[in-house]
């Protein structure tokens, strides 16, 4: 086992992993910008190392500096939690040429799914049931416009190269092709520095559910169920679930193991979500994510494991702790993203914390790397904490939710606090009646846009 992890990260999720260190006795390095050195998760990690200035392309984006890093304090292997470097193959090489190891999949397997159109492609080889679309990129408006007739409208154009909702457009007639299509590929460009855009039929009313897979690097895979994530607000999940209330026990087996198949077949090591669309009971695949997700926490509850843990055996060449015969999921789990935002415009709201209190009690899990006094710098995403709930049903976990967020207080700054408030409230949201456009009509309807 490794004795010192460097975390290349911050906020919530750089906290996340201290903790797991810390439980298997291995000792961890923070890094962090000029901006972050009254972080939280510098103050609990054993060691810390300042890599740059406040703008992340000098500091947690900075592959020299969290290599020089991890060889000062001697780390022999690092985390990159989410963002930043995590899905970055370039990173992934440099580190294996510093005898160093990356704490999630090989370079090869995050290239290959950082693609989106090869990621589908190698999906479909394997199995995996897929949104219908153009084979490859669609190189002009004269495709664009064939491949619209073809599969009929609306469709969605996307970026190669996407990622976060960006590079995203739908045409919804011929009309509005050439528009899509041209600010998708601006977009792209501007975003990700590759223009290079697909077409996939526009599914009008489907859910976001995503599976959970983890593999041992050696041909063995297993799957951890799924998440319901269709509450999104811009392509951004907002709040979480798992299990997902549409999905049958039979429907979670079969599309289960087509995903741990899957991965298992690659040789897949750690923990990755295939990323799946579900309309009238089928699932299309539409991206696979080679990283611990955000939301990652839900799963974690319903299956009483830590995923973390699970992420650092692995990589240490050690067998994952479980098969898939001993993956039970017991009750239900929701999270809320809650977010430094000021409604209704969603805003940023970075500021200092005059008053923080995290929730608690039975089933209540409040990760978060904020404490009173702490002040948000603005450099950074808005996400300061996720509030996480576990019920023997979802009913109690919906109820605990309504209750834990009584508690929480967080003084100084806007917060997406109400919005959670106010779902609650609906009936759709009790029934689990949603899908990935409900959220955004209930806010033009309740927040007039935003
Ligand atoms: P990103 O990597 O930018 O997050 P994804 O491919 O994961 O992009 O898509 C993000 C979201 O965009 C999905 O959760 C869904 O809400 C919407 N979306 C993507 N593809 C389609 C599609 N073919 N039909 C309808 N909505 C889609």
């Amino acid at each position: 086992m490794f004795s010192k992890i460097l975390i290349a990260n911050r906020g919530e999720i750089a906290l996340r992993v201290v903790r797991a260190c810390r439980e298997m006795g291995i000792a961890s390095v923070a890094v962090h910008s000029t901006a972050d050195s009254d972080a939280m998760h510098v103050r609990m990690a054993d060691e810390s190392v300042c890599i740059g200035p406040p703008s992340s392309s000098q500091s947690y984006l900075s592959i020299p500096a969290i290599i020089s890093a991890c060889e000062i304090t001697g780390a022999e292997a690092i985390h990159p939690g989410y963002g930043f470097l995590s899905e970055n193959a370039g990173f992934v090489q440099v580190v294996e040429d510093h005898d160093l190891t990356f704490i999630g999949p090989t370079a090869e397997h995050i290239r290959i799914m950082g693609d989106k159109i090869t990621a589908k492609e190698t999906m479909k080889a394997l199995g995996v049931p897929c949104v219908p679309g153009s084979d490859g990129g669609v190189p002009t408006l004269e495709d664009a416009k064939r491949i619209g007739a073809d599969f009929g409208y609306p469709v969605i154009i996307k970026a190669t190269a996407g990622g976060g909702g960006r590079g995203m457009k739908v045409a919804r007639s011929e009309k509005e092709i050439e528009r899509a299509f041209t600010t998708a590929r601006a977009e792209a460009k501007a975003a990700f520095g590759n223009d290079e855009v697909y077409i996939e039929k526009y599914l009008t009313t489907p859910r976001h559910i995503e599976i959970q897979v983890f593999g041992d690097g050696k041909g063995n895979a297993v799957h951890l169920g799924e998440r319901d994530c269709s509450l999104q607000r811009r392509h951004q999940k907002v709040l979480e679930e798992a299990p997902g209330p549409a999905i049958s026990e039979e429907e979670r087996a079969r599309i289960g193991k087509i995903c741990a198949d899957a991965v298992a077949r690659i040789n897949y090591i750690g923990a990755g979500t295939i990323e799946f669309l579900y309309e009238n009971g089928e699932f299309y695949f539409i991206e696979m994510n080679t990283r611990l997700q955000v939301e990652h926490p839900v799963t974690e509850g319903i299956f009483g494991v830590d995923l973390v843990r699970e992420q650092i055996r692995v990589a240490a060449g050690k067998p994952m702790s479980f098969v898939q015969e001993d993956l039970k999921i017991n009750g239900h789990a929701i999270e809320v993203r809650i977010n430094a935002e000021k409604l209704p415009s969603f805003s940023p709201s970075p500021g200092r914390i005059t008053q923080y209190h995290a929730p608690g009690g039975l089933g209540v899990r409040m990760d978060s790397a904020l404490y009173d006094g702490y002040r948000i710098p603005p450099y950074y995403d808005s996400l300061i904490g996720k509030l996480i709930v576990h019920g023997r049903d979802r009913p109690e976990a919906l109820a605990r939710l309504g209750r834990a967020l009584g508690e929480l207080i967080v003084d100084g700054i806007d917060t997406t606090v109400p919005l959670f408030d106010a779902l609650l409230q609906e009936e759709d949201l009790q029934t689990g009646d949603y899908n990935i456009h409900w959220l955004e009509r209930w806010l033009e309807t309740n927040l007039g846009g935003g």
